[in-house]
């Protein structure tokens, strides 16, 4: 099918074809797996969705579609929902005009080099670097808030459990500590490199794209310093501007969209 081809993408780019099916993957298919949702896992999709609402800038029918998603979620004001109440509105069964999150396409920058490789895990990363970098030009007035979103869904939704468990134990050690927008966009860079450096070499490791503490000297040449004592360290500050270029939605790309 079209979905299998191989797409040509740049590895130095973001690709808006990745969150979309990121977002269809967690809403349609994981979120999809519990018929009812209540309780933590109730608190924890409100606070994903509203953050998907507030940040994500996406094509003007995926933004409205959250929208709406998001003020009926919030009006929920009993214990529970049924899966499929949620979906009907997702799935803008009304048919409100331009609203809609569209099936996805297939994975782009997101692509591994075989079906088991890279995809949706990829995407996760992605789209919530995109939203700590998001919240972070919009002056959000809570430094964690993308953060415990990420956290709530991947405890309570994420398909790969042992990675929920490691994110979950890493948030509770470090996570209380992020105190500005900046130190929760490094937070979550940082985070993501631990996990880079745990799995490098590991099976779920794809041959074509090695785990490497991100970004390599080549693509970011001022993010890496060396101590005096001649240790590898990071500059932090060159670090922030990178992830802010880097995930910023201006050079998000659009190709392979319908
Ligand atoms: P990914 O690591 O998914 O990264 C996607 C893209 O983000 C990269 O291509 C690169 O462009 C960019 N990137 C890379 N590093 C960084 C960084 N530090 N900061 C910002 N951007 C970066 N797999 C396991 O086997 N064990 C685990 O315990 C595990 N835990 C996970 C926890 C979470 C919360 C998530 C979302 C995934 C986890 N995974 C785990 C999956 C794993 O991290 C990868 O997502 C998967 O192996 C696919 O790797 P990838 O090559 O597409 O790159």
């Amino acid at each position: 099918s079209s979905e299998r081809q191989w797409k040509s993408f740049n590895r130095s780019s973001v690709y808006m074809a990745d969150l979309e099916a990121a977002l269809h993957y967690s809403l349609r298919m994981e979120v999809a797996a519990h018929t009812v949702i209540k309780g933590d896992e109730m608190i924890s999709l409100k606070n994903y969705v509203n953050a998907l609402a507030k940040y994500f800038q996406g094509r003007p029918m995926v933004v409205n579609l959250l929208k709406n998603l998001n003020s009926w979620l919030q009006n929920q004001t009993g214990d529970e929902i049924s899966y499929e109440a949620f979906k009907e509105i997702l799935d803008n069964t009304a048919q409100s005009p331009d609203s809609a999150l569209p099936k996805s396409r297939g994975w782009v920058g997101c692509q591994g080099s075989q079906q088991n490789f890279r995809g949706y895990p990829c995407g996760v990363w992605t789209l919530f670097h995109v939203l700590t970098v998001q919240a972070s030009n919009a002056n959000g007035s809570d430094p964690q808030e993308v953060l415990t979103a990420m956290r709530g869904y991947v405890r309570r939704f994420f398909g790969c459990r042992y990675c929920a468990n490691h994110f979950e134990h890493m948030a509770e050690e470090s996570m209380s500590k992020v105190e500005t927008l900046s130190s929760a966009v490094l937070w979550l860079w940082s985070s993501h490199n631990i996990v880079n450096n745990r799995i490098a070499g590991s099976v779920s490791e794809d041959p074509e794209f090695p785990k490497i503490q991100w970004p390599s000297p080549a693509t970011c040449p001022s993010c890496h310093t060396v101590s005096r004592r001649g240790d590898h360290e990071w500059n932090r500050d060159e670090v922030l501007s990178f992830l802010k270029f880097h995930f910023s939605s201006d050079r998000i790309l659009t190709d392979y969209l319908d």
